[in-house]
């Protein structure tokens, strides 16, 4: 039966179908970036909870003085105004590249994303000095358990602010970057990306693996999901409250949008 196949089946077959759209790449956060970041957020968080005092006193007040958290929080804004406005800079470089491939002109300037680089700024200045309260508290609590010992006390110090400026900086890093990009591809005239799944995260979200390869609407912010007919995605697949968001918006999510163009727009 297959042999028979007729003449004008064959012919259509062998010809390309015509591409209905055209896909970009991955959009993928900047690591060097992220490295940067978590290093002088625990320098600084480290520098701010243990003054060389408490270490010769062995004892540390369990909240930071008024004058110190002052003194933090510019730190912590100058810190988090370079890191926000290098990402910045990655993403308009980035998507002046990609919505040129794509057929389109990047027309999302500085003046138009000024409020949503000044929220998160704000964001990751609370998110220090969060940090510093939470690690002067577990001083406190470090110099009673460990008694004495202060090198495991100093050890466990620098392990627990490592791993909470670790979390703080990948995290931030994409939900920057996520957010961003998406503001330049609306104002540009982008209106969909496909979700891509990367298999890096070492717990991946089963959502998020089923929503790998389909598209999403660009519309809406960066914790909103919507399908290309704006209705909800956010529970689709079996998505839940942590899940939600465009790719890279949940905790540690290491998935990506790669922005597309119908061709028949
Ligand atoms: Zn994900």
């Amino acid at each position: 039966m297959a042999a028979k196949k007729p003449f004008k089946a064959r012919k259509t077959r062998e010809r390309a179908p015509a591409p209905t759209k055209k896909i970009g790449p991955p959009l993928i956060p900047n690591h060097a970036l992220e490295v940067e970041y978590r290093k002088e957020l625990y320098q600084l968080v480290l520098e701010a909870v243990l003054p060389m005092r408490a270490l010769r006193e062995g004892y540390a007040e369990d909240r930071l003085t008024v004058s110190s958290m002052a003194l933090l929080k510019k730190k912590a804004f100058t810190l988090a105004a370079k890191f926000v406005r290098k990402s910045n800079a990655y993403s308009r470089n980035r998507m002046w590249t990609v919505i040129e491939e794509l057929g389109k002109e990047l027309t999302v300037g500085v003046a138009e994303l000024s409020a949503t680089l000044r929220n998160q700024v704000v964001a990751n200045v609370d998110l220090i000095t969060g940090l510093a309260a939470e690690s002067q508290e577990k001083l406190t609590k470090l110099f009673q358990e460990n008694g004495p010992d202060q090198a495991k006390t100093y050890a466990d110090l620098q392990e627990y602010v490592g791993n909470r400026a670790k979390l703080i900086a990948t995290d931030q890093n994409a939900k920057i970057f996520t957010s961003l990009n998406t503001e330049r591809m609306v104002g540009s005239g982008l209106k969909t990306f496909e979700w891509d799944h990367s298999s890096a995260g070492k717990v991946p979200r089963p959502c998020h693996v089923k929503r790998d390869g389909h598209t999403f609407s660009l519309e809406g912010g960066p914790s909103e999901l919507r399908w290309p007919d704006g209705s909800d995605a956010n529970s689709a697949f079996g998505g839940k409250r942590g899940d939600e968001g465009k790719p890279g918006w949940a905790i540690n999510c290491r998935c990506r949008m790669r922005p597309s163009v119908s061709l028949d727009d």
